[in-house]
Parts: structure tokens; C-alpha cells; sequence
């Protein structure tokens, strides 16, 4: 047996971690619109707000976090700051909780990232698919939006917020990667995330021209060389860590869904009808919550102190929360990532 996985059933354990009553951080997707239409949208954003929760209830539920003693809202979307009630929420949430924002950031401009500093939002998450102009414009479909982007990460760092740039691995930026690392340094941004693809919403419609081997994947990650202001986070072997004992996240239309990523797999209650509290409850995501896992890679399980990788991607791949991370080197199991499982396709998966 290759010593680098395991089953479970060996006796593998992480790290000792708490059980939480509650998690520390919420994702609100707060709204399902975006004026861009990337090609690897994962929300398969529309401009159509029908069913999304109200400004009324969004300030509800904020107001639930916080007498719940949650710690830390992360906003993303969809584009938040296309909802135009997203600065009334933010100025509602009023320092209570600690504030994160993943957005395209091409309208922020000098005034709203001032805005956004004086209400106390801690950092933005800005999606820039590529150093490339051309590339970056390709894949939003929308022309200029490199350099409005670019604009406006400069604006939020110029007004004193910390920026991380969060790019997605594929096969449009793959044989660029070094160049976008460089990007974040000339920027300012202290931050840089290189993400793997999920096969959800549009990514998975445009699956074919995307997608990489993991094989690639690792070539494009190892020769890298990242400058000393900058910290690269990314999320494959050995660094590959099943974070859904933390995690939690709201749909633009209330549905308590785990985590983003399980947008397409998972419903645990919608925070209209009970409280988040309850949903956390469900049988589905204490398993998840439990690392309830088949096998897991024993370096990533020592760097990351969590069993078995991601579970959206296990699931993608083999129909199973509890099998192997197919984006680990270690457990691929021999799983072509270009090829989808046809139940991906279909609309009841
Ligand atoms: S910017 Fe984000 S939310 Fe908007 S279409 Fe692109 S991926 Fe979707
Ligand atoms: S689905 Fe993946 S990214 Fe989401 S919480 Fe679980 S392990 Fe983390």
C-alpha cells in the first residue's frame, strides 16, 4: 500500500480539533446576479434577483449571527455589489462581525473603497481569473474588465483594506501562473490564492476547455516562486485540507448549504423557516462535520490536520461525501479530471 493513504479504517486520526456548537465564519451568498458572465461562474449568475432573500431578511439573519456570537461574515455572491442594497447590509452588520468580501471589485472605486474602510471591512477577495488582459476579458466576457478590476484592487489597497487576489487554476492561465504570483507583488496585495476548479454552474458547462489533469496542476504549483510580501494559499497536496468541520454558507435564497461549493449538493434548511443553529443540526452536515472519510492522504492530513480532502470534488467525482479527494496526487485512484460523471449534467444531481 502506498504509505502516503490510507483508509480510515486504520486508525488514521488528525489532529485533535473541537467539535463546534456553531462555526466561526458564515458565507452569505447574498445575491445570485452578476453584470459579468464568466465562463467559470459557479453560482451561474443571471440578472435576475427573483427569490433572493430581502434586505429585511438578510438584516434579520445578520442580526441572528450576532446574538448568536458568530465571528466572521465572508460576503460573496453572485457580485455582492451588485445587489443595491449591499451597502446597507454591510452598514448594518456596523463592526458586530468581522468583515470579508469576495467580489470582481470592478466597482470599486475611490469613494466606495473609503465607504467600505469606514465600515470596517477587513479584506477583499477580488476574482481575477488571469495576468493576462486579454485572457481575464475572454473569460468574464466582458471587455475592459482587467483593467477595472486592476482599478479597483488599487483603490480598496490605497484606502488601507487588505486585498488577496483569488485566481482558478485552469487551462487559460496554467502556463501563466508565475506571471499572476508576480501580479499580486506589483499590486500591493499581500495575498494570493490559487484555487482549484469546481465542475459547478458555468464551469461545468465549459468542463471540456478548462479542466486539468492533476498532473498539470501540480507542474503549474511546483515551480513556482513566491515572493517574500506575498502569501500563496492554495488548496492541493500537501496542503489539501477537508475544511467542512468549520464551515458554513447561506444561498441567495436562504438555503443553509455548508459551503459554497456544495451550492449543488446539499440543502439543510432554509434560515426563513428556522434558525441557522437548526440547519447545523442536520444529519448531512454533522457527517460531513464528522470527517466521515474512506481514505485520506496521511501528508495532507499531517499539514493540514483534517481527514481526506475536499468533499465537494469527492462527491463531483464518485457520488460519495465519503470518498477520496480526486484533486489529491496521492488519491487521485486513477480519476481523469477532464472527463465529468454524466450524473454532473443532468439537473437533479
Ligand atoms: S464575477 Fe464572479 S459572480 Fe460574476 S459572473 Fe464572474 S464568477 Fe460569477
Ligand atoms: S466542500 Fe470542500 S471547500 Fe467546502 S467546506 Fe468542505 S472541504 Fe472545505
Amino acid at each position: 500500500m502506498n504509505e502516503l493513504f490510507r483508509p480510515q479504517s486504520e486508525g488514521l486520526s488528525a489532529w485533535p480539533r473541537p467539535k463546534l456548537d456553531k462555526p466561526f465564519k458564515l458565507t452569505i451568498c447574498v445575491t445570485q446576479t452578476c453584470s459579468m458572465d464568466c465562463q467559470l461562474c459557479y453560482a451561474d449568475c443571471k440578472n435576475d434577483p427573483t427569490q433572493e432573500l430581502s434586505t429585511a431578511q438578510w438584516k434579520q439573519f445578520i442580526d441572528e449571527l450576532v446574538d448568536d456570537n458568530f465571528l466572521h461574515i465572508f460576503f460573496e455572491g453572485g457580485e455582492p455589489f451588485d445587489r443595491p442594497d449591499f451597502e446597507e447590509l454591510l452598514a448594518h452588520v456596523n463592526r458586530r462581525l468581522y468583515v470579508a468580501i469576495r467580489t470582481h471589485a470592478i466597482g470599486i472605486d475611490s469613494e466606495r473603497a473609503q465607504r467600505l474602510k469606514n465600515m470596517g471591512v477587513g479584506r477583499l477577495y477580488v476574482d481575477l481569473f488571469s495576468a493576462e488582459p486579454d485572457v481575464q476579458d475572454d473569460l468574464t466576457g466582458t471587455p475592459g474588465s482587467y483593467k477595472r478590476a486592476v482599478s479597483g484592487i488599487e483603490n480598496a489597497l490605497a484606502a488601507g483594506i487588505k486585498v488577496t487576489i483569488l485566481g482558478i487554476l485552469s487551462r487559460r492561465n496554467h502556463e501563466n501562473l508565475q506571471a499572476y504570483i508576480n501580479l499580486a507583488e506589483e499590486l500591493g496585495a499581500d495575498q494570493v490564492g490559487v484555487l482549484r476548479l469546481y465542475p459547478l454552474g458555468r464551469a461545468k458547462q465549459n468542463w471540456s476547455e478548462l479542466s486539468l489533469s492533476v498532473d498539470q496542476m501540480m507542474t503549474a504549483l511546483n515551480g513556482l516562486r513566491v515572493p517574500e510580501t506575498v502569501q500563496l494559499v492554495q488548496s492541493w497536496h500537501p496542503k489539501d485540507g477537508n475544511c467542512c468541520w468549520q464551515n458554513a454558507a447561506v444561498s441567495p435564497t436562504g438555503q443553509s448549504i455548508g459551503c459554497p461549493y456544495l451550492r449543488e449538493y446539499v440543502d439543510f434548511g432554509n434560515i426563513t423557516e428556522k434558525p441557522f443553529l437548526d440547519t447545523w443540526a442536520h444529519p448531512l452536515y454533522q457527517q460531513l462535520r464528522d470527517s466521515d472519510v474512506e481514505e485520506t492522504c496521511t501528508e495532507c492530513s499531517a499539514t493540514q490536520g483534517t481527514l481526506g480532502g475536499c468533499r465537494s470534488t469527492a462527491y463531483a467525482f464518485h457520488g460519495r461525501f465519503t470518498a477520496s479527494d480526486p484533486y489529491c496526487i496521492h488519491n487521485n485512484q486513477g480519476v481523469d479530471l477532464h472527463d465529468l460523471p454524466e450524473r454532473l449534467l443532468r439537473k437533479d444531481t
